[in-house]
């Protein structure tokens, strides 16, 4: 992710494919011949190839599979409200405003910036999955239900309760300033949980661990991200509770 490029490496397909004015297996075709014919190397073709063949035909079947309930799930028991600054990106948060602020003027952000930035962001605060749900059908141009929900709900909420992702997908603002330079131009420190610049995502992140210990910690994919929190003192995990009590309190 970086600052001013909105598109970086992404093929803008989505919204063509989901209008059936392209057909998948002819964007298939021509990555299989663009490769064979070596104008594409192989890790990039097949990252494609499994892209368009293996997520966006895996999720297909888990939202023809599972609706209409699956749009009820909230397996987190989530329910704060999504916080106003995802219509307006008025926030002083440098990677939400950079990723809010292209999705509301080209209704498009690539895949780590909705998962990995304003997914995570609503994850961590404890939105109410439906709310995020009707945002992501909102403003993207390529939105289309059935792909839209189960990358909302499943990939991103975990609000499915592991049924689509067998893990949620959390990280701390460590994660999106190893991921991007977003946080060269930021007010808050990715490093910090507590204290005047703390980084929302790091508070929110450690505030996570603690409010789903029991569901998580022998979890066979999550026990090890569990176990950091052991290394951090009782006082300092009261102070970050209470930031991130704040912090809700704050974009209720
Ligand atoms: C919270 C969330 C919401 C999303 N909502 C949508 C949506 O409404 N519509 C949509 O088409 N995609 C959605 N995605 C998946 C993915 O982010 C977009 O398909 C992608 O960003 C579109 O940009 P692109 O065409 O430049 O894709 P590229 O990164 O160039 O990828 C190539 C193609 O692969 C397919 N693809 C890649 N990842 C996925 C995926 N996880 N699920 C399904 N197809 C995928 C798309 O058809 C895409 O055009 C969502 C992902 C998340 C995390
Ligand atoms: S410091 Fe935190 S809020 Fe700021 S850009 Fe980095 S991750 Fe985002």
């Amino acid at each position: 992710m970086w600052d001013g490029e909105p598109f970086l490496y992404h093929s803008l397909l989505a919204s063509a494919l989901n209008l059936k004015l392209l057909d998948p297996r002819a964007a298939l075709g021509q990555t299989e011949q663009a490769w064979r014919e070596g104008h594409a190397p192989i890790p990039s073709a097949e990252g494609f190839v499994r892209q368009i063949l293996g997520w966006r035909e895996y999720v297909r079947g888990v939202y023809w599979a599972r609706m209409p309930e699956y749009l009820e799930q909230n397996a987190l028991d989530a329910h704060q409200p999504l916080p106003e600054f995802f219509w307006s990106a008025d926030t002083d948060m440098a990677c939400l405003h950079a990723a809010l602020t292209q999705t509301l003027q080209y209704g498009y952000a690539h895949h780590i910036q909705r998962l990995m930035v304003t997914g995570l962001f609503c994850l961590l605060l404890g939105v109410e999955p439906r709310a995020v749900h009707e945002w992501y059908l909102a403003v993207y141009v390529d939105a289309v239900e059935w792909v839209e929900l189960p990358n909302t709900l499943g990939m991103s909420q975990y609000a499915d309760g592991g049924w689509l992702a067998s893990k949620p997908y959390v990280a701390s603002g460590r994660y999106i300033s190893r991921m991007s330079n977003y946080c060269d131009g930021c007010r808050f420190n990715p490093g910090k949980a507590t204290g005047a610049d703390a980084c929302p995502f790091t508070t929110l992140y450690w505030d996570f661990l603690q409010r789903h210990r029991a569901r998580f910690e022998r979890h066979p994919r999550t026990a090890l991200q569990w176990k950091h929190l052991q290394r951090i003192d009782q006082r300092e995990l009261e102070r970050i509770r209470a930031a991130a009590e704040t912090l809700r309190r704050r974009l209720a």
